[in-house]
């Protein structure tokens, strides 16, 4: 971090935010140039937490040098990281597809769709038991009951399942059957939920807030991460942008750059970020190509009859001709699918 002080600055101002730095256990460089003065802190900045230093006589502002998020930083920890869910790991060379449907709505749509996707090449089942819907009149899962299906559908399939949890409450209960919990986009900041889920050891999918920047994003994984839980998995799922072509707007970009600041890896949900069902595979493509590690992917028996996100939902058929079509691109990047 670096202090820049004001023009004309005096000498006391300079040496009591010296001082007060230096007092805290870190290093300074103090810089003298003809118009300004900086000084530049080396350490753990983490200890003038308290210290509000842009308050100081003398301080013009203070530029930081580094991200706040270090665990989840590419800068400290080079290695790519793999995330394992049971025996399927996410980011190394495998594209790994998670899907089904957005929300479980009995034991016969669950388990027949598990049986239908692991067929055609998914790895982990999704299933929403907690759905955060827009309006409250809209069906909101059907909490433990769905989770109970979700562990039967892997018994069947030996697929491990990820379900989104939406409170402290749903945590408790999901912990119990899931092996991976959801966050979704909504509680990407609901720092509560993120140390709580930080305090256990199962691996989280971290979806992106609707208006999050990519820092943002990085910060809320470093909640769980500082918890202890450094088994997160991050998924971009659209933002809202100004367009209403589509439901959100597919960052595609997010993926190199998570992979540029971050070892995290990180998977595309191309359902959420178009809401539209005929958007999912060209974008799936797109996904494979800038380096993405999986994609998340909402696959439901007879899409018409959904009681959530029927839309962008795939029947069992197109969803098989989707992980075809993209089996020649994952090897083509050096993985298998
Ligand atoms: C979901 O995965 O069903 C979901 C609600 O996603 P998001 O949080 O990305 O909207
Ligand atoms: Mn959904």
């Amino acid at each position: 971090m670096i202090i820049v002080m004001k023009p004309n600055v005096i000498e006391q101002d300079i040496k009591n935010v010296i001082n007060l730095v230096e007092d805290h256990g870190l290093k300074t460089h103090l810089s003298t140039g003809d118009q300004i003065t900086i000084i530049g802190v080396v350490g753990d900045k983490s200890k003038l937490s308290k210290c509000n230093i842009e308050l100081m006589g003398g301080v013009e502002k203070i530029v930081p040098v580094t991200e706040s998020y270090k665990l989840a930083n590419k800068k400290f920890n080079m290695n790519s990281s793999i995330i394992k869910v049971r025996d399927v790991e996410i980011g190394g060379t495998k594209f790994v597809i998670m899907a089904g449907p957005c929300a479980i709505e009995n034991e016969k749509q669950i388990i027949e769709t598990a049986h239908a996707i692991k067929k055609s090449g998914a790895s982990i089942l999704r299933g929403g038991a907690y759905k955060p819907r827009t309006s409250p009149y809209s069906f909101q899962g059907l909490e433990e009951e769905g989770l109970k299906y979700m562990a039967k559908a892997r018994e069947e399939t030996g697929l491990p399942i990820v379900c989104e949890v939406t409170s402290l409450k749903s945590v408790e209960t999901a912990y119990k059957y899931v092996d991976m919990f959801q966050i979704g986009a909504r509680n990407m900041q609901n720092f509560y939920l993120l140390k709580e889920i930080g305090k256990t050891n199962t691996p989280v999918l971290l979806k992106r807030g609707l208006s999050a920047t990519i820092d943002e994003w990085l910060n809320a994984a470093e909640y769980i991460m500082s918890e202890g839980n450094k088994n997160v998995v991050l998924c971009e799922r659209g933002i809202r942008t100004f367009e209403t072509a589509t439901r959100n707007t597919l960052d595609i970009s997010a993926i190199p750059i998570i992979k540029h600041k971050s070892h995290l890896p990180i998977i595309v949900d191309p359902c959420h970020a178009t809401g539209k069902r005929a958007y999912v595979n060209p974008l799936s493509k797109a996904s494979v190509a800038v380096g993405a590690d999986g994609i998340m992917v909402e696959v439901h028996p007879n899409p018409a009859v959904a009681l959530s996100d029927g839309p962008q939902s795939l029947p069992p058929d197109e969803f098989e001709l989707l992980c075809n079509e993209l089996r020649p691109f994952s090897n083509l990047v050096g993985k298998t699918l």
